[in-house]
Order: C-alpha cells, then sequence, then structure tokens
C-alpha cells in the first residue's frame, strides 16, 4: 500500500529518519503510509506494523471521532496547522498506554492524490512539569489559605485576649480607684483627729491657764472693799468659758453636721429680741473702744427659723469683726428685709482677708495668715455656711486687707416645711 515511488519513498526515509520528533504520513482515508523510527519507537511499534494501519490505531478509542471530524475539516481547509494546542490529545502506544502528544499538521499533494504530514511530540514530561507546577501551586495556595486562617484564628485570640485584659486593666482600675478613696479618706480622718486634737490642745491651753490666772488672783482680794478687783477676775472667767463654751458648741456642731445628725428646730421667734440679745452678748466681748452699730428702729419681724442657729451665725460673725479689728473701730450691723427673706450685713473696719486667702475662707480649719495672732479654730464660718444653705439661705463676703470686711447673710424669714 505504498503511494511513493521507490525514489520518493527513499527520501521520506532519509527525511523522517534524520529528525527526532516523531513523523508520519497519511494518505485521504487517513492510512499511514510512511513514518519514521521515532514515531514507531515513541508509540512502541516497529515502523513495519505501522504501515498500512489506519491512523486510529495510535489513538485512543475514545478520541477516534472527535479526531475523525477534526481531520477531515482539516484536510478540506489545506491549511498547516497545529493539533493540541488549545486542546488536550493524546496517542496510544502499543501496550495501550495513553500519553499526551503535540502534533502538527501538514498537508500537501503528489500526483494530485492529499497527503498529511504530522510532526508529533511525546509531551509526556512537559504535561508531567505542567501538572507538577500546577499541583505545586494548588499545595502552595493550600498552605498559604491554611497559613492565612491560622494567622485569622490568632489574630482572633489576641484580641480575645486584648478584650480579656481590657477588662482586667479595668476592673483592676476600679479596684485601684476604690481603695485610693478608701486611704484618702483614712488619711482625711487621721488628719481631722490631729487636727481636733492639736486644736483642742492649744485653743483651750490659753482660756483655761487665764481662768486659772484670774481665780488666783482673785482669791487674793480678800477684803470686802476689793469687790470691783473679784468682779473683775470673775468676768474675765465668764468670757473665757463663755469662750471655751462656744468652741466646744462648733465641734459638736461639725460632728452633728458630718455625720447627718443635725436637726433644726423650727419655731416662731421675734427678730428684735434675738438682736438685742446677740448685740448684748458681743457688747461684753468688745475690745477698748470699740463699738457696734445697730439699728435702734428696727421693725418687729417674726421669724420661723431655728432659733439657736441663726443665733449662732449671727454672734459668730459679730465675734469674727470685733476679733479681727482693732481698738477704738465701729462694727456694724445693718438688717433690711423683703417679702420672703432677711438680709444681714456685718461690717468692721479690721484687718481684712489677703486676696489670695478669700477663696479658702469658708473652708473648714481654714484660717488667713493674717490671722493667726488671734485666738481661733477656723470652723465658725464652715458651720454657718452649711447651716445656711441647709435653710435655704446663703452667705458671702466683700473685704479689703487693712482695711475691713463686710459678710453678706440671706435667710428665708420662715423656713418652708
Ligand atoms: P476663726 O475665727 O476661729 O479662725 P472662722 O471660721 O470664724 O474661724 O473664720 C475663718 C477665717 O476667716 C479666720 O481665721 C480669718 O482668717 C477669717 N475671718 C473671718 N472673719 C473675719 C473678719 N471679720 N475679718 C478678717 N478676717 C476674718
Amino acid at each position: 500500500m505504498n503511494n511513493f515511488s521507490f525514489s520518493e519513498s527513499r527520501m521520506f526515509s532519509i527525511l523522517f529518519n534524520g529528525i527526532s520528533e516523531g513523523a508520519l504520513v497519511v494518505n485521504q482515508n487517513q492510512i499511514i503510509v510512511e513514518l519514521n523510527s521515532s514515531a514507531a519507537n515513541m508509540f512502541g511499534y516497529d515502523i513495519k506494523e505501522l504501515k498500512g494501519k489506519h491512523i486510529n490505531t495510535l489513538i485512543p478509542q475514545r478520541h477516534h471521532q472527535a479526531h475523525d471530524k477534526h481531520v477531515k475539516e482539516f484536510v478540506k481547509k489545506d491549511k498547516k496547522r497545529r493539533m493540541g494546542e488549545n486542546r488536550k490529545i493524546f496517542g496510544l502506544k502499543k501496550d495501550n498506554n495513553v500519553f499526551p502528544i503535540e502534533a502538527g499538521l501538514n498537508p500537501f499533494k503528489i500526483d494530485g492524490e492529499k497527503f498529511v504530514m504530522t510532526i508529533i511530540t511525546d509531551i509526556t514530561k512537559r504535561v508531567e512539569n505542567e501538572e507538577n507546577i500546577i499541583s505545586l501551586n494548588e499545595s502552595l495556595e493550600k498552605k498559604v489559605q491554611q497559613r492565612t486562617e491560622q494567622l485569622q484564628h490568632s489574630v482572633d485570640e489576641l484580641s480575645e485576649l486584648n478584650d480579656l485584659f481590657k477588662d482586667e486593666i479595668m476592673r483592676r482600675k476600679q479596684a485601684e480607684a476604690r481603695i485610693k478613696t478608701a486611704l484618702q479618706k483614712e488619711k482625711e480622718l487621721n488628719e481631722l483627729k490631729t487636727k481636733f486634737l492639736s486644736l483642742v490642745s492649744h485653743e483651750f491651753k490659753t482660756p483655761l491657764s487665764g481662768i486659772l490666772t484670774s481665780a488666783t488672783l482673785a482669791s487674793k482680794y480678800t477684803k470686802t472693799e476689793q469687790q470691783d478687783k473679784r468682779d473683775k477676775h470673775l468676768n474675765t472667767i465668764k468670757n473665757k468659758v463663755h469662750y471655751l463654751t462656744s468652741i466646744l458648741n462648733d465641734f459638736l456642731s461639725i460632728e452633728r453636721l458630718e455625720s447627718g445628725k443635725v436637726t433644726y428646730k423650727f419655731d416662731y421667734f421675734s427678730l428684735l429680741n434675738l438682736i438685742n440679745e446677740v448685740v448684748y452678748n458681743a457688747n461684753v466681748t468688745l475690745k477698748t473702744g470699740q463699738k457696734i452699730n445697730y439699728p435702734q428702729d428696727l421693725e418687729e419681724v417674726e421669724m420661723y427659723q431655728d432659733r439657736n442657729v441663726v443665733e449662732l451665725i449671727l454672734s459668730n460673725l459679730l465675734n469674727n469683726a470685733i476679733k479681727y479689728s482693732k481698738e477704738d473701730t465701729t462694727i456694724t450691723l445693718k438688717i433690711t428685709q423683703n417679702d420672703k427673706f432677711i438680709h444681714f450685713e456685718i461690717s468692721d473696719e479690721g484687718i481684712g482677708i489677703p486676696e489670695k486667702d478669700k477663696e479658702h475662707i469658708f473652708e473648714r480649719y481654714f484660717r488667713a495668715e493674717n490671722a493667726l495672732l488671734n485666738q481661733g479654730t477656723g470652723i465658725g464660718l464652715n458651720i454657718i455656711k452649711v447651716h445656711l444653705e441647709n435653710l435655704g439661705g446663703n452667705i458671702y463676703f466683700e473685704s479689703l486687707e487693712n482695711k475691713g470686711s463686710t459678710f453678706f447673710v440671706k435667710l428665708p424669714i420662715k423656713h418652708e416645711d
């Protein structure tokens, strides 16, 4: 079944055997008419075995139909082309093994008869390599994905840990703040106790020794006509006892205000009476040449308040005015009223309050620098302010150092239950 002449056939065989790729020629009926040893080896045959066989011998069964169709179309078009470029094609070996190939088809005519020469390359290795690369890529992608998942997991764990830490830190901070507040309170309490003890010992010592001196001196005046001398010392003793009582009252007030135990006793009373009483008591403590100016034509006002507290406020302010002023000065008490409120103004021509101390004046135990030579506890104004706030009133002051001070008090005439 050789369609070539002898010389042609020899030429083919020289050409064919000279190339390392597999080469075979089929006729129009797809019968193999020539092939080289590379092609025969590739498919596991001897050259002789394949000559005259249908090309389908070298194509796996399942590709026969597709190949047939493909070749027919190709022969019709009569063009050079490569097979296996866009789709995979396979060869069938004698031992039935299937392997991937690439084929270049070259149609030609001899004496009007159509032939196709096919150059075949066994691409098993290349495909293997490609598959290796693909599977390497796949496993690499898988690994990347796994690592990403692990990383995400770690990130999640970390952020969970972070949240836990945040909670823990928050709880610790809160606990710390609680401990700090408790400690601060404890410290303040200790300071208060220390201050109280030093105040008590200091504030009580001087009047007590004064009382002792006066008592000793009074006892020396034994004669009947020395009554005025005895009276003078007895007065001093009375004053000092009065002072000690007021300090003790202040301390007790603080204690009661602090513990919330303070209860007010509201009742009706005459303002006129109260003022007379307060001024009368204050007059006893005046220094030489000092006097208290107060309204003589005061209208009668009926108040409904805690009388003792109003007395404490006014006497404290008057006592301060006296205490912080020199001899021969005037203390003025002014009283005005409207429907609801009564206003008291207590002015003096005393030492005044230094600018830098003004903001602290109502703080408990605070005493201005220029007041330290006078006796005092720094409690009075603080108590007054708390009482006034409790009773719906208020207090403020104006003062110039070395010129004098005025304290303004506002209080509801009638407490509303
Ligand atoms: P104390 O008079 O016992 O020190 P207070 O609470 O009554 O305590 O007063 C607090 C401080 O306010 C005083 O130490 C003093 O510095 C100042 N102060 C109060 N009243 C006057 C005043 N009339 N003139 C000058 N300073 C005053």
